[in-house]
């Protein structure tokens, strides 16, 4: 075989938990380590490892993220209840994705993974749409009470220098009610902003974002505002010379036209909208195994995953010797997705020339008939076959071999 791809920079590598982590280790072995001279900066966010270190593997792996600017994650394991006593851990850990996002202040990015066979559920779909969900506040960080009947409710707001604005919101005359206070920060939506129109211009999309202005004509007008002001000042030549858009329009009819549309661009949803969306988004596109996850910072750090979990039911059952037929496809993709970037960032084209292959391979594979359980069940192809979790990997391997 020809000489190894090499690296100039390294990949920060965060290892998971569970049937994930055993994949990890099986895509390393079978489809980057014969072909790339792998450079990483290995940080073990196993569960057993966050409990060694007190959590503090964690905030390093956010904090070499920084430093080298592309990492590449696996599934972790958020602590419950029940893990406590399944790792005898010192205490219920806060979930690392949280942690890592807090730290790169970053957006999360979700896109699925088209193939011939798995048809979306609107099925004029030909195009993935990506989306992306502010992180920060609203219902998320609310206060709210329940109100007996004759109850008199305002906001007041309390400036530094001790001035009081009041509001009434309402008087509670006849019954029984509730209120909820929300907030959000200029801050936090300007690095929204700023993170969904570099994401725009790295993948040359089209940008798409909707509140409810007309409604909430000081909260929602806002966003509109600090995205519109944003775009204008630093980003609307940019888009021009990419040729790409960016659409402003109100939430409903935002809808009405994503159920219409074809794909291919990027929806900035505010947080309850994006929560409440990505759902049905990855539904409709079929499998949350095909779903990709990219963490972007807006001064251009990236960590990219695989949207779903660990996979636990498909790793008590490998723990017990049997057989387990687990999609390897947003994990590989998560690989991809960091090699390309640090083939980009280094000028190393061969890099992101490999990270192309592998993703071609993977889907060729899949589109020749070859496929994991949740694939199978779905997929429309007359000839297919399903295989077990490394099985997939070697065929995708076969395939790989005469692209590269
Ligand atoms: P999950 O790991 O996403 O799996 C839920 C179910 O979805 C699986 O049981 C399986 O269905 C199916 N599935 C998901 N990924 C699949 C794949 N790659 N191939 C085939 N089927 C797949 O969610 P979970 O079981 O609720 O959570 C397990 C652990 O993951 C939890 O500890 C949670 O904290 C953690 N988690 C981590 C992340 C992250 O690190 N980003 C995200 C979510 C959850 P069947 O069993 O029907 O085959
Ligand atoms: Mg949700």
């Amino acid at each position: 075989m020809a000489d190894k791809i090499q690296m100039k920079t390294p990949l920060v590598e965060m290892d998971g938990d569970e049937m994930t982590r055993i994949i990890w280790q099986w895509i390393k072995d079978i489809l980057i380590l014969p072909y790339v001279d792998l450079k990483t900066e290995y940080y073990d966010l196993g569960l057993i490892h966050r409990n060694e270190t007190d959590d503090k593997v964690t905030f390093d792996s956010a904090e070499a993220t920084k430093k080298y600017g592309v990492a590449v994650k696996c599934a972790t394991i958020t602590p419950n209840a029940a893990r406590m006593p399944e790792y005898n851990l010192k205490e219920m850990w806060k979930s690392p994705n949280g942690t890592i996002r807090a730290i790169l202040d970053g957006t999360v990015f979700r896109a699925p993974i088209l193939v011939k066979g798995i048809v979306p559920y609107i099925p004029t779909w030909t195009s993935p749409i990506t989306i992306a969900r502010h992180a920060y506040g609203d219902v998320y960080k609310n206060s709210e009470i329940q109100v007996s009947d004759g109850t008199k409710c305002e906001l007041v707001c309390t400036d530094k220098n001790g001035n009081e604005t009041r509001q009434l919101i309402h008087e509670f005359n006849g019954s029984d009610g509730i209120i909820q206070g929300l907030h959000n920060i200029d801050k936090s939506i300007s690095s929204f902003a700023r993170c969904c129109f570099n994401y725009a211009l790295d993948t040359k999309q089209d940008l798409w974002f909707a509140t409810k202005d007309t409604i909430s004509k000081k909260y929602d007008h806002r966003f509109k505002d600090i995205f519109n002001e944003i775009f204008e000042a630093e980003y609307k030549e940019r888009f021009d010379a990419a040729n790409i858009e960016y659409f402003y329009t109100l939430i409903d009819d935002a809808v009405a036209r994503v159920i219409r549309s074809n794909g291919g661009y990027i929806w900035a949803c505010k947080n309850y909208d994006g929560d409440v969306m990505s759902d049905m988004v990855a539904t409709a596109y079929g499998s949350l195994a095909m779903m990709t996850s990219v963490l972007v910072s807006p001064d251009g750090v990236y960590e990219y995953e695989a949207a779903h979990g660990t996979v636990q039911r498909h790793y008590y059952k490998h723990l017990k010797g049997e057989e387990t037929s687990t999609n390897s496809v947003a994990t590989i993709f998560a690989w991809t997705g960091a090699l390309r970037k640090r083939g980009e960032l280094d000028n190393t084209p061969e890099l992101s020339h490999f990270a192309d292959m592998l993703e071609k391979a993977t889907i060729d594979t899949i589109e020749s008939g070859v496929m994991t359980g949740d694939l199978y069940s779905m997929s429309t192809l007359e000839d297919k076959k399903k295989v077990n979790t490394k099985e997939f990997l070697i065929e995708i391997n076969e395939t790989l071999k005469k692209l590269v």
